[in-house]
């Protein structure tokens, strides 16, 4: 079977696009990372695993894919970005830490998250703070360019008249007009010409921690400008892929383009993908609004909202189940429901590796693979390739029991199959397996401490009980309370 080309949605042309990269098979895909001053959340989740599905797609086609996710550390300030408290330091004064401790602290707490969501490593994840002399650099560039002017020793982008020469809002579909009024004046905002114009370098106040030497002050870079500088660096000065959330899109990415366009006198990236947001109940998540739910809650069931906990793995098929560019809209019931899906899906597999081969098929293998082909190629449809494979399920079930036969070449292919689609390319672990992989007394021992974890609960010693599933959490058994008792995992 020939492999269908794949289609991508190009949000900057708003329509899908034959993806043919620029030097094949070589790919370049450059996402925007987390900002870390704070525990990794449900928002976290989205780009995460829509980009690594991306990624394992790819990859998985035959590209060589340099997939490089940035961390900021620096230049993320309160206020529209680049007005206010840097985000880190702030909490960094609050927790009386050095920014770095905090930058490193969320960092590891991120990976270690996104680890459990079975989410690969990128290539590279470049460090903003580590990246300001590439910075410096293509700030000067822009000024070079006659895009950007220096005001009481910050650096700003001059928007008017970049959008004379370029479209200032072809990414988001905005026009300046739309944006003037749109924009809300701040104070403090005297040093810009305009209040759309962004800053490129901030000159820093004397409280300022974060600070490096530049040619027009002690400061810090502007926010958006990490994510030019580290692109071109790692990708040129032309790549394949930029990705992200919806929300970044402006004026984060609309920004990168004026700055990476203004430097280079063209486009950087080719395709700009966007992953869509996150609901709680239908409505938007927010740390006002009571409704925000790290990852961490989530994994153990410590959240108001949360009737149980819910793994790692149920997480990543829940926001599989969605195609990428759909709100996808969390709930308990939703929630409960992926898990259920998940464990017929993992049940299923666990029959098909039970079945006998036999003389002769009475089930078309290829029209599994071909199915799943066809839906990720068009625009990565990654709930058909499930619906595809829930459809299978019941081919598994009746080959072990049966009812049906098949070759053994064909129940190799079928594996194979099987193994690429849900475990390659959608990233899918079989939880259970990996508990049992733990060894012969881990699970005897774990399932002691938990009971009597359980008669400390009913007996209201809410500190022993505490203090047992925090030994357990702290050598890596990851506990989940339900109504009926509890489940527990290793991490
Ligand atoms: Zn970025």
């Amino acid at each position: 079977m020939e492999t269908p080309k794949l289609s991508l949605y190009n949000t900057l042309t708003r329509a899908k696009e034959l993806f043919e990269p620029i030097n094949p098979p070589h790919v370049g895909m450059y996402v925007c990372g987390p900002t870390v001053y704070g525990d990794p959340h449900l928002g976290h989740a989205r780009p995460a695993i829509t980009f690594d599905l991306l990624f394992r797609y790819l990859r998985a086609e035959g590209y060589k894919v340099r997939y490089v996710r940035n961390i900021t550390d620096v230049g993320h300030l309160e206020h529209d970005a680049d007005e206010g408290e840097d985000k880190i330091e702030k909490k960094a004064r609050l927790e009386q830490l050095e920014p770095m401790e905090i930058a490193h602290y969320y960092t590891e707490r991120y990976r270690h998250a996104m680890e459990s969501l079975n989410v690969l490593s990128p290539s590279i994840e470049p460090h903003a703070s580590g990246h300001i002399i590439e910075q410096i650099e293509f700030v000067k560039k822009i000024i070079d360019a006659g895009f950007a002017y220096e005001s009481n020793g910050s650096i700003y982008f001059d928007v008017e008249k970049y959008n004379k020469e370029y479209h200032y809002g072809r990414l988001s579909g905005r026009n300046l007009d739309d944006i003037v009024t749109n924009t809300r004046s701040l104070d403090g905002q005297d040093d810009k010409r305009h209040s759309y114009d962004f800053a490129l370098w901030k000159k820093a106040s004397p409280e300022h921690i974060m600070r490096w030497p530049s040619p027009w002050s002690d400061g810090f870079p502007g926010w958006h400008m990490e994510c030019s500088a580290m692109s071109t660096k790692y990708l040129g000065e032309r790549f394949d892929i930029h990705g992200g959330g919806m929300d970044l899109m402006f004026p984060h990415h609309e920004c990168e383009i004026a700055q990476s366009t203004a430097a280079l006198k063209h486009d950087s990236a080719r395709y700009w993908v966007h992953n869509n947001m996150i609901t709680i109940n239908g409505q938007k998540m927010g740390k006002s609004l009571g409704n925000f739910i790290t990852l961490e809650e989530l994994f153990t069931g410590t959240h108001k909202l949360l009737a149980q906990a819910y793994s790692p793995m149920t997480i990543r098929f829940f926001i599989l189940q969605a195609h990428y560019r759909s709100t996808l809209d969390f709930s308990n019931e939703a929630l409960q429901a992926a898990e259920k899906g998940l464990d017929r899906l993992m049940k299923g597999i666990e029959a098909l590796g039970k079945v006998k081969p036999a003389d002769r098929s009475t089930v078309d293998v290829a029209d599994l693979a071909a199915r799943c082909e066809a839906a990720m190629a068009d625009d990565l449809n990654s709930p058909m390739v499930i619906s595809a494979l829930f459809d299978w399920v019941r081919h598994f079930n009746s080959l072990a029991e049966g009812q049906q036969t098949i070759t053994a070449e064909d129940l190799a292919t079928l594996r194979a199959t099987v193994n690429r689609w849900a475990f390659d390319i959608l990233g899918l672990r079989d939880e259970k397996q990996a508990q049992t992989a733990g060894g012969d007394m881990l699970t005897p021992l774990v399932n002691m401490l938990l009971d009597m974890r359980m008669e400390a609960k009913v007996a209201k010693n809410w500190a022993l009980s505490d203090h047992i599933r925090d030994e357990l959490t702290k050598i890596g058994i990851r506990v989940k309370d339900r109504k009926d008792g509890y489940d527990w995992e290793i991490e």
